[in-house]
Protein backbone atom coordinates (compact mmCIF):
# COMPACT_ATOMS: atom_id res chain seq x y z
CA UNK A 1 0.00 0.00 0.00
CA UNK A 2 1.31 3.30 -0.81
CA UNK A 3 2.41 5.34 1.97
CA UNK A 4 1.36 8.93 1.74
CA UNK A 5 -2.19 9.86 1.25
CA UNK A 6 -3.67 9.23 -2.08
CA UNK A 7 -3.76 13.10 -3.28
CA UNK A 8 -0.90 14.20 -1.70
CA UNK A 9 0.89 14.79 -4.75
CA UNK A 10 -1.69 17.21 -6.09
CA UNK A 11 -0.63 19.69 -3.20
CA UNK A 12 3.23 19.00 -3.15
CA UNK A 13 2.72 19.32 -7.40
CA UNK A 14 0.66 22.80 -6.99
CA UNK A 15 2.70 24.19 -4.48
CA UNK A 16 6.40 23.82 -6.73
CA UNK A 17 4.52 25.78 -9.24
CA UNK A 18 3.67 28.25 -7.55
CA UNK A 19 7.15 28.23 -6.21
CA UNK A 20 8.47 28.79 -9.37
CA UNK A 21 6.05 31.57 -10.08
CA UNK A 22 4.37 29.16 -12.77
CA UNK A 23 0.73 28.67 -11.26
CA UNK A 24 -1.79 29.23 -14.09
CA UNK A 25 -5.35 29.52 -13.34
CA UNK A 26 -8.09 30.27 -15.88
CA UNK A 27 -9.13 33.83 -16.82
CA UNK A 28 -13.51 33.77 -17.59
CA UNK A 29 -14.39 36.37 -20.50
CA UNK A 30 -16.89 37.31 -21.69
CA UNK A 31 -16.31 38.07 -25.95
CA UNK A 32 -18.23 41.50 -27.27
CA UNK A 33 -20.37 40.30 -30.79
CA UNK A 34 -18.37 41.79 -33.09
CA UNK A 35 -15.02 42.20 -32.95
CA UNK A 36 -11.94 41.46 -30.88
CA UNK A 37 -13.26 43.17 -26.96
CA UNK A 38 -13.97 40.76 -24.31
CA UNK A 39 -15.16 42.10 -20.99
CA UNK A 40 -13.23 40.54 -17.90
CA UNK A 41 -15.06 41.25 -14.44
CA UNK A 42 -16.26 44.57 -15.51
CA UNK A 43 -13.53 45.64 -17.95
CA UNK A 44 -13.55 46.20 -21.46
CA UNK A 45 -10.28 44.35 -23.28
CA UNK A 46 -8.80 44.12 -26.26
CA UNK A 47 -8.09 40.80 -26.95
CA UNK A 48 -4.71 40.29 -28.41
CA UNK A 49 -3.90 36.78 -27.33
CA UNK A 50 -6.94 35.40 -29.69
CA UNK A 51 -6.45 32.58 -32.37
CA UNK A 52 -9.30 34.02 -34.54
CA UNK A 53 -7.29 35.37 -37.30
CA UNK A 54 -9.33 36.39 -39.74
CA UNK A 55 -12.12 37.51 -37.29
CA UNK A 56 -14.04 34.51 -38.86
CA UNK A 57 -15.81 33.65 -35.40
CA UNK A 58 -18.20 36.77 -35.68
CA UNK A 59 -18.67 36.33 -39.27
CA UNK A 60 -22.19 36.63 -40.31
CA UNK A 61 -22.00 34.00 -42.98
CA UNK A 62 -20.43 31.58 -40.61
CA UNK A 63 -23.01 32.04 -38.08
CA UNK A 64 -26.15 31.65 -40.38
CA UNK A 65 -24.43 28.32 -41.95
CA UNK A 66 -23.64 27.31 -38.33
CA UNK A 67 -27.39 27.45 -37.70
CA UNK A 68 -28.96 26.38 -40.60
CA UNK A 69 -27.54 22.82 -40.26
CA UNK A 70 -28.17 22.90 -36.81
CA UNK A 71 -31.59 23.57 -37.57
CA UNK A 72 -31.90 20.93 -40.50
CA UNK A 73 -29.67 18.39 -38.63
CA UNK A 74 -30.15 18.87 -35.10
CA UNK A 75 -27.56 19.90 -32.69
CA UNK A 76 -25.37 16.26 -32.70
CA UNK A 77 -24.04 14.20 -35.16
CA UNK A 78 -25.09 11.45 -33.03
CA UNK A 79 -22.39 8.59 -33.60
CA UNK A 80 -19.30 8.06 -34.59
CA UNK A 81 -18.24 8.36 -38.13
CA UNK A 82 -18.22 5.07 -39.04
CA UNK A 83 -21.37 4.07 -37.19
CA UNK A 84 -24.07 6.56 -38.04
CA UNK A 85 -22.80 9.80 -37.92
CA UNK A 86 -21.40 10.70 -41.39
CA UNK A 87 -23.69 12.65 -42.67
CA UNK A 88 -24.00 14.19 -46.57
CA UNK A 89 -22.49 17.35 -44.83
CA UNK A 90 -19.64 15.69 -43.58
CA UNK A 91 -18.91 14.08 -46.87
CA UNK A 92 -19.22 17.58 -48.57
CA UNK A 93 -16.74 19.37 -46.73
CA UNK A 94 -13.83 16.52 -46.70
CA UNK A 95 -14.79 16.80 -51.05
CA UNK A 96 -14.81 20.64 -50.91
CA UNK A 97 -11.62 20.56 -48.49
CA UNK A 98 -9.77 18.21 -50.58
CA UNK A 99 -10.89 20.19 -53.95
CA UNK A 100 -9.34 23.73 -52.52
CA UNK A 101 -6.25 21.61 -51.16
CA UNK A 102 -6.22 20.22 -54.08
CA UNK A 103 -5.22 17.17 -52.79
CA UNK A 104 -6.65 13.86 -53.44
CA UNK A 105 -8.94 13.26 -50.25
CA UNK A 106 -9.37 15.11 -47.04
CA UNK A 107 -10.74 13.54 -43.45
CA UNK A 108 -11.96 15.78 -41.25
CA UNK A 109 -11.13 15.46 -37.10
CA UNK A 110 -12.56 16.13 -34.04
CA UNK A 111 -9.58 18.83 -33.27
CA UNK A 112 -5.65 19.48 -33.92
CA UNK A 113 -5.03 17.75 -30.62
CA UNK A 114 -7.21 14.61 -30.91
CA UNK A 115 -5.25 14.36 -34.52
CA UNK A 116 -1.77 15.01 -34.04
CA UNK A 117 -1.96 12.75 -30.85
CA UNK A 118 -3.24 9.68 -32.55
CA UNK A 119 -1.95 9.78 -36.17
CA UNK A 120 1.59 9.30 -35.56
CA UNK A 121 0.85 6.07 -33.50
CA UNK A 122 -1.13 5.26 -36.35
CA UNK A 123 1.49 6.15 -38.91
CA UNK A 124 4.66 3.91 -37.06
CA UNK A 125 5.53 0.81 -35.27
CA UNK A 126 8.25 -0.14 -32.98
CA UNK A 127 10.26 -0.37 -36.12
CA UNK A 128 10.16 2.66 -37.09
CA UNK A 129 11.83 6.34 -36.60
CA UNK A 130 10.03 9.48 -35.73
CA UNK A 131 11.29 12.66 -36.44
CA UNK A 132 10.05 15.69 -35.19
CA UNK A 133 11.25 19.59 -34.55
CA UNK A 134 12.51 20.42 -31.83
CA UNK A 135 10.13 23.03 -30.76
CA UNK A 136 6.87 20.55 -32.36
CA UNK A 137 3.32 21.58 -31.22
CA UNK A 138 2.92 18.92 -27.55
CA UNK A 139 0.42 17.16 -29.59
CA UNK A 140 2.39 16.07 -32.24
CA UNK A 141 5.74 15.40 -29.30
CA UNK A 142 2.75 13.39 -27.56
CA UNK A 143 1.91 11.56 -30.81
CA UNK A 144 5.86 10.70 -31.33
CA UNK A 145 5.90 9.57 -27.60
CA UNK A 146 3.10 7.47 -27.72
CA UNK A 147 4.27 5.70 -30.65
CA UNK A 148 6.53 3.05 -30.31
CA UNK A 149 8.70 4.50 -32.59
CA UNK A 150 12.17 5.37 -31.88
CA UNK A 151 11.30 9.57 -31.28
CA UNK A 152 14.32 11.70 -32.17
CA UNK A 153 13.88 15.56 -32.71
CA UNK A 154 16.10 17.30 -35.25
CA UNK A 155 17.35 20.66 -33.95
CA UNK A 156 14.69 23.59 -34.92
CA UNK A 157 14.39 24.19 -38.13
CA UNK A 158 18.15 22.63 -38.52
CA UNK A 159 17.90 20.92 -41.70
CA UNK A 160 21.26 19.83 -41.43
CA UNK A 161 20.63 18.28 -38.81
CA UNK A 162 17.65 16.93 -39.91
CA UNK A 163 19.85 15.55 -42.85
CA UNK A 164 22.12 14.01 -40.66
CA UNK A 165 19.14 12.25 -39.02
CA UNK A 166 18.30 10.58 -42.02
CA UNK A 167 21.68 9.89 -43.44
CA UNK A 168 22.61 7.60 -40.01
CA UNK A 169 19.42 6.54 -40.05
CA UNK A 170 20.13 4.57 -43.39
CA UNK A 171 22.75 1.66 -41.43
CA UNK A 172 19.30 0.78 -39.31
CA UNK A 173 16.57 -1.71 -39.75
CA UNK A 174 13.91 1.01 -39.67
CA UNK A 175 10.87 -0.13 -41.91
CA UNK A 176 9.50 3.35 -41.75
CA UNK A 177 10.69 6.70 -41.54
CA UNK A 178 8.19 9.99 -40.47
CA UNK A 179 9.49 13.56 -40.18
CA UNK A 180 6.96 15.91 -38.50
CA UNK A 181 6.94 20.18 -39.00
CA UNK A 182 5.04 22.96 -38.70
CA UNK A 183 4.99 25.67 -40.65
CA UNK A 184 4.52 28.44 -38.66
CA UNK A 185 6.03 27.82 -35.13
CA UNK A 186 3.13 28.35 -31.86
CA UNK A 187 5.27 30.21 -29.47
CA UNK A 188 8.08 31.74 -31.90
CA UNK A 189 5.64 33.03 -34.75
CA UNK A 190 8.33 31.61 -37.22
CA UNK A 191 8.46 29.36 -40.18
CA UNK A 192 10.23 26.42 -41.75
CA UNK A 193 11.14 25.80 -44.97
CA UNK A 194 8.27 23.05 -45.86
CA UNK A 195 9.88 22.68 -49.76
CA UNK A 196 13.54 22.09 -48.61
CA UNK A 197 11.88 19.69 -45.70
CA UNK A 198 9.59 17.94 -48.24
CA UNK A 199 12.98 17.76 -50.55
CA UNK A 200 14.66 15.95 -47.82
CA UNK A 201 11.33 13.62 -47.07
CA UNK A 202 11.81 12.55 -51.12
CA UNK A 203 15.62 12.07 -51.17
CA UNK A 204 15.12 9.66 -47.91
CA UNK A 205 11.97 8.24 -48.61
CA UNK A 206 10.43 8.94 -45.95
CA UNK A 207 6.66 9.98 -44.72
CA UNK A 208 6.43 14.02 -44.02
CA UNK A 209 3.65 14.96 -41.49
CA UNK A 210 3.05 19.09 -41.97
CA UNK A 211 1.31 20.87 -39.41
CA UNK A 212 0.01 23.96 -40.99
CA UNK A 213 -2.41 25.28 -37.60
CA UNK A 214 -1.17 28.87 -37.96
CA UNK A 215 -0.64 29.42 -41.75
CA UNK A 216 -4.24 28.45 -42.88
CA UNK A 217 -6.38 31.41 -43.66
CA UNK A 218 -3.35 33.56 -42.84
CA UNK A 219 -0.56 32.41 -45.64
CA UNK A 220 0.10 30.98 -48.64
CA UNK A 221 -1.92 31.31 -52.04
CA UNK A 222 -5.40 32.37 -51.32
CA UNK A 223 -4.62 31.82 -47.53
CA UNK A 224 -4.54 28.11 -47.48
CA UNK A 225 -1.20 27.76 -45.73
CA UNK A 226 1.84 27.24 -46.00
CA UNK A 227 1.75 23.53 -47.03
CA UNK A 228 -0.63 24.27 -49.77
CA UNK A 229 0.65 23.25 -53.16
CA UNK A 230 3.96 22.11 -51.95
CA UNK A 231 5.01 18.59 -53.99
CA UNK A 232 5.42 15.84 -51.27
CA UNK A 233 3.50 16.02 -47.79
CA UNK A 234 2.03 12.69 -47.14
CA UNK A 235 -0.27 14.30 -44.17
CA UNK A 236 -0.95 17.66 -44.09
CA UNK A 237 -3.05 19.14 -40.98
CA UNK A 238 -5.30 22.07 -40.61
CA UNK A 239 -7.02 22.92 -37.99
CA UNK A 240 -10.50 24.91 -37.86
CA UNK A 241 -9.97 26.38 -34.44
CA UNK A 242 -7.75 28.84 -35.43
CA UNK A 243 -8.22 31.32 -38.73
CA UNK A 244 -11.15 29.09 -39.26
CA UNK A 245 -12.98 30.52 -36.09
CA UNK A 246 -14.56 27.32 -35.14
CA UNK A 247 -13.32 24.05 -34.22
CA UNK A 248 -11.75 21.13 -35.71
CA UNK A 249 -9.06 20.15 -37.85
CA UNK A 250 -8.60 18.40 -40.91
CA UNK A 251 -5.54 16.36 -42.56
CA UNK A 252 -5.70 16.56 -46.48
CA UNK A 253 -3.69 13.43 -48.42
CA UNK A 254 -4.04 10.88 -50.68
CA UNK A 255 -7.68 8.79 -50.72
CA UNK A 256 -5.71 5.74 -50.03
CA UNK A 257 -3.88 6.92 -46.73
CA UNK A 258 -7.74 8.44 -46.17
CA UNK A 259 -8.54 4.85 -46.57
CA UNK A 260 -6.13 3.68 -43.97
CA UNK A 261 -6.78 6.34 -41.23
CA UNK A 262 -10.58 5.40 -41.48
CA UNK A 263 -9.40 1.70 -40.92
CA UNK A 264 -6.71 2.97 -38.31
CA UNK A 265 -6.97 5.73 -36.18
CA UNK A 266 -8.40 5.46 -32.94
CA UNK A 267 -8.38 9.34 -32.68
CA UNK A 268 -10.77 9.34 -35.83
CA UNK A 269 -12.60 6.14 -35.14
CA UNK A 270 -13.69 6.32 -31.61
CA UNK A 271 -14.86 8.93 -30.78
CA UNK A 272 -18.41 10.84 -31.82
CA UNK A 273 -18.71 13.19 -35.64
CA UNK A 274 -18.40 16.59 -35.15
CA UNK A 275 -21.92 18.58 -34.59
CA UNK A 276 -23.74 20.13 -37.90
CA UNK A 277 -23.29 23.76 -36.14
CA UNK A 278 -19.28 22.95 -36.13
CA UNK A 279 -19.47 21.52 -40.00
CA UNK A 280 -21.69 24.35 -40.98
CA UNK A 281 -18.96 27.23 -39.81
CA UNK A 282 -15.92 25.48 -41.35
CA UNK A 283 -17.66 25.02 -44.63
CA UNK A 284 -18.71 28.86 -44.42
CA UNK A 285 -15.47 29.91 -43.64
CA UNK A 286 -13.85 27.33 -46.40
CA UNK A 287 -16.23 29.86 -48.60
CA UNK A 288 -14.80 33.14 -47.91
CA UNK A 289 -11.04 32.52 -47.09
CA UNK A 290 -10.03 31.69 -50.26
CA UNK A 291 -11.62 35.28 -51.78
CA UNK A 292 -10.02 37.72 -48.57
CA UNK A 293 -7.09 38.39 -50.29
CA UNK A 294 -7.19 42.02 -50.50
CA UNK A 295 -7.96 42.13 -46.62
CA UNK A 296 -5.28 39.59 -46.05
CA UNK A 297 -2.41 41.43 -47.93
CA UNK A 298 -3.40 45.02 -45.88
CA UNK A 299 -3.42 42.64 -42.78
CA UNK A 300 -0.11 41.65 -43.32
CA UNK A 301 1.22 44.84 -43.32
CA UNK A 302 -0.55 45.61 -40.18
CA UNK A 303 1.53 42.32 -38.99
CA UNK A 304 4.56 44.06 -40.30
CA UNK A 305 4.28 47.28 -38.87
CA UNK A 306 3.49 46.21 -35.14
CA UNK A 307 6.87 43.76 -35.74
CA UNK A 308 8.65 46.86 -37.02
CA UNK A 309 7.61 49.54 -34.14
CA UNK A 310 8.06 46.59 -30.95
CA UNK A 311 11.50 46.32 -32.53
CA UNK A 312 12.21 49.98 -32.53
CA UNK A 313 11.13 50.16 -29.10
CA UNK A 314 13.49 47.89 -28.03
CA UNK A 315 11.67 44.64 -27.71
CA UNK A 316 13.09 41.26 -28.52
CA UNK A 317 10.32 40.15 -30.77
CA UNK A 318 12.35 36.74 -31.32
CA UNK A 319 12.75 35.41 -34.96
CA UNK A 320 8.78 36.07 -35.65
CA UNK A 321 7.79 36.47 -39.22
CA UNK A 322 4.21 36.25 -38.70
CA UNK A 323 1.22 37.03 -36.67
CA UNK A 324 1.83 35.74 -33.46
CA UNK A 325 4.71 37.87 -32.10
CA UNK A 326 6.61 37.31 -28.95
CA UNK A 327 7.55 39.90 -26.68
CA UNK A 328 10.32 38.23 -25.21
CA UNK A 329 11.55 39.28 -21.44
CA UNK A 330 12.71 36.60 -19.95
CA UNK A 331 11.90 36.62 -16.61
CA UNK A 332 8.38 35.44 -15.09
CA UNK A 333 8.12 38.17 -12.95
CA UNK A 334 8.69 40.67 -15.06
CA UNK A 335 6.33 39.07 -17.96
CA UNK A 336 4.10 39.25 -15.74
CA UNK A 337 3.99 42.28 -14.21
CA UNK A 338 3.62 43.70 -17.91
CA UNK A 339 0.98 41.64 -18.97
CA UNK A 340 -1.10 42.60 -15.73
CA UNK A 341 0.03 46.64 -16.72
CA UNK A 342 -1.28 46.12 -20.07
CA UNK A 343 -4.58 44.08 -18.53
CA UNK A 344 -4.60 47.76 -16.88
CA UNK A 345 -4.46 49.63 -19.47
CA UNK A 346 -7.63 47.84 -21.52
CA UNK A 347 -5.28 45.25 -23.39
CA UNK A 348 -5.45 41.17 -22.87
CA UNK A 349 -1.97 39.74 -23.96
CA UNK A 350 -1.49 36.43 -21.52
CA UNK A 351 1.97 35.96 -20.62
CA UNK A 352 3.57 32.34 -21.84
CA UNK A 353 6.32 31.00 -19.39
CA UNK A 354 7.82 27.61 -18.84
CA UNK A 355 7.26 24.96 -19.26
CA UNK A 356 4.97 26.05 -22.08
CA UNK A 357 8.07 27.24 -23.64
CA UNK A 358 11.97 27.15 -22.25
CA UNK A 359 13.31 28.56 -19.41
CA UNK A 360 14.38 32.05 -19.20
CA UNK A 361 12.05 32.96 -22.10
CA UNK A 362 9.05 33.64 -20.70
CA UNK A 363 7.11 35.75 -22.85
CA UNK A 364 4.00 38.13 -23.79
CA UNK A 365 2.69 36.69 -26.83
CA UNK A 366 0.73 39.19 -28.85
CA UNK A 367 -1.51 37.66 -32.20
CA UNK A 368 -2.65 39.85 -34.29
CA UNK A 369 -5.63 39.50 -36.16
CA UNK A 370 -7.47 41.21 -39.41
CA UNK A 371 -10.70 42.37 -37.13
CA UNK A 372 -8.62 44.60 -34.95
CA UNK A 373 -8.55 47.84 -36.42
CA UNK A 374 -6.27 50.38 -36.62
CA UNK A 375 -7.08 52.07 -33.59
CA UNK A 376 -6.71 49.48 -31.52
CA UNK A 377 -3.34 48.49 -33.45
CA UNK A 378 -2.06 51.83 -32.53
CA UNK A 379 -3.22 51.81 -29.02
CA UNK A 380 -1.49 48.74 -28.21
CA UNK A 381 1.91 50.28 -30.28
CA UNK A 382 1.39 53.38 -27.49
CA UNK A 383 1.39 51.50 -24.59
CA UNK A 384 4.01 49.11 -25.18
CA UNK A 385 6.06 52.32 -25.84
CA UNK A 386 5.37 53.63 -22.76
CA UNK A 387 6.16 50.84 -21.03
CA UNK A 388 9.81 50.71 -22.59
CA UNK A 389 10.15 53.87 -21.88
CA UNK A 390 9.64 53.40 -18.32
CA UNK A 391 11.81 51.11 -18.15
CA UNK A 392 14.92 52.64 -19.76
C1 LIG B 1 -3.47 24.79 -31.84
C2 LIG B 1 -2.57 23.78 -32.41
C3 LIG B 1 -2.95 22.45 -32.49
C4 LIG B 1 -4.20 21.94 -31.83
O1 LIG B 1 -5.32 22.20 -32.59
P1 LIG B 1 -6.75 22.21 -31.90
O2 LIG B 1 -7.67 22.04 -33.04
O3 LIG B 1 -6.87 23.50 -31.19
O4 LIG B 1 -6.79 21.05 -30.95
C5 LIG B 1 -2.12 21.58 -33.14
N1 LIG B 1 -0.95 21.98 -33.68
C6 LIG B 1 -0.54 23.25 -33.58
C7 LIG B 1 0.76 23.65 -34.17
C8 LIG B 1 -1.33 24.19 -32.94
O5 LIG B 1 -0.91 25.44 -32.80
Amino acid sequence: MPSKPKQQFIDDDLENRKADNLFRSLQTLIPSGDGLTVTKKGRELINFCSNDYLGLSKHPEVIRKSRNYTEKYGAGSTASRLISGTFDIHEELETKLAEILKKEAALIFNSGFQANSTLIDTLTDRHSLVLADRLSHNSLLKGGLASRADLQRFNHNDLTHLEKLLVRAKGENYNRILIITETVFSMDGDRSDVKEIAALANAHNALLFVDDAHAVGVWGEKGLGLGYDVEGIDILLGTCGKAFGSFGAYVACSTKMKEYLINYCPGFIYTTALPPAVIGAIDSALDLIPYMEKQRSRYHKTIEKVRDRLQGYGFDTGPSSTQIIPVIIGDEVETLELAEWLEEQGILATAIRPPTVPENSSRIRLTISLAHTDAQIDYLLNKMKEWSNAGS
